[in-house]
């Protein structure tokens, strides 16, 4: 074939490298033009790693080197790795899915031993009141961590951990089933290493090889004002390390937000209730209501019937989204007296008597139900 370049060149390595320089070699520059890294000029990375690609099965192979280092390209018979017709070169997915995945492992760089941490959960309790402010909690978190003595690699101090001996560090290895025409080749993870590509020798005596120890961290967490109940934070980064150096994973805190003695929210809005007295009812009166910031003086004008709501406007929770905040809503609630002393109960007939009520019904002056309809026509709410 004219213009072939040589092989060792291609690689670029000297011609007595041995195979594991040529194997360093061709892993580095198979990366470089892999066509997925390179998709500006694709077409050229392409032409690369067939060249490329071609040059290592020769070079690998001890045979066929020798023939190579012997004949040059003329080699009488070839090598039997012409991939524009060995392998079907129209598309990149037949050498990724055979030649490549035999070389690294999975496609797509699955060759990579390293393993994302795992996501984490934290259940975590506040008050209404720490909702309502926002609060910073201290936590605790028990979880897997890069090992400090062997810096994640699970190899002892002073050793490295081994390409497999079995997959040759593709993590993955072949299973042929089946025999005459028929070959299921299927592709497993490596028995040996599980995937990793890597053999440790002699264990990291801290973590026995993991890379990764269980240590209990503190941290801060933030919950801002207006949170609520059920909502999930992310810490990104907080959960456990990776495996050999992988990128760690995230926190999840799960808030709940504890049930108030006195207020129900309601979105944005509080709702409590305003127990007052008949006479504060009849007569009005400025009240001191609380809220979870301190305590609002509410006016209750006189005639106010029980059930009437009265509005504190901004006194709710904020909203996390526009930061606005709601309301507070209070709901009145007259309340009957049940201990009266004898002054009490005697003024309360004399009240009676003036607004020509009966306590007995034995006069019978009015029918029930006209009573009934009385009152009610009594009750309209100056407020609404
Ligand atoms: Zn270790
Ligand atoms: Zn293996």
């Amino acid at each position: 074939m004219p213009n072939k370049r040589d092989y060792y060149e291609i690689l670029g390595v000297s011609r007595n490298a041995d195979a594991e320089e040529i194997k360093k070699a061709y892993r580095r520059l198979a990366k470089q033009y892999h066509p997925d890294m390179n998709p500006d000029n694709r077409e050229e990375a392409e032409e690369k790693f067939k060249e490329l690609s071609e040059a290592y099965a020769v070079l690998s192979d001890a045979e066929k080197r020798a023939r190579y280092d012997r004949f040059g390209h003329d080699a009488p018979g070839g090598f039997g790795v012409d991939f524009s017709r060995d392998f079907g070169f129209g598309g990149l997915s037949d050498l990724f899915g055979d030649f490549f995945s035999d070389l690294f492992g999975a496609p797509h760089g699955g060759r990579e031993t390293t393993q994302r941490g795992a996501d984490l959960r934290y259940d975590m309790t506040i008050t209404l009141e720490e909702a309502y402010h926002g609060v910073e909690r201290p936590i605790e978190i028990h979880s897997r961590v890069t090992c400090g003595t062997c810096r994640g690699s699970g190899a002892a101090p002073g050793t490295r951990p081994q390409t497999c001996p079995t997959c040759y560090g593709r993590g993955q290895v072949r299973v042929q089933q089946g025999r005459g025409f028929f070959n299921m080749v299927s592709i497993t993870t490596c028995p040996q290493c599980q995937g990793t590509g890597q053999t440790i020798p002699r264990p990291c005596p801290e973590c026995r090889g993991e890379g990764r120890v269980l240590k209990t961290r503190r941290l801060t967490v933030r919950i801002p004002a207006g949170i609520e109940d059920g909502a999930r934070l992310r810490m990104t980064g907080q959960g456990e390390d990776g495996f050999r150096g992988g990128p760690p994973g995230d926190l999840y805190v799960y808030v709940r937000v504890q049930e108030h003695e006195y207020f129900e929210r309601r979105g944005c809005d509080l709702i409590c209730e305003l127990p007052i007295s008949f006479a504060q009812a009849a007569l009005g009166a400025t009240i001191n209501v609380p809220t979870l910031e301190d305590e609002e003086p509410l006016t209750i004008p006189p005639g106010t019937q029980t059930g009437t709501v009265f509005r504190l406007r901004g006194r709710g929770m904020v909203d996390l989204r526009s930061n606005s905040r709601g309301d507070q809503h209070v709901v009145v609630r007259v309340v009957t007296p049940t201990q009266l002393t004898p002054r009490q109960r005697e003024l309360l007939q004399e009240f009676a008597k003036e607004s020509g009520e009966t306590l007995s019904d034995s006069a019978k002056p009015k029918g029930f139900f006209e009573r009934v309809k009385d009152a009610l026509s009594d009750m309209v709410n100056p407020d609404e």
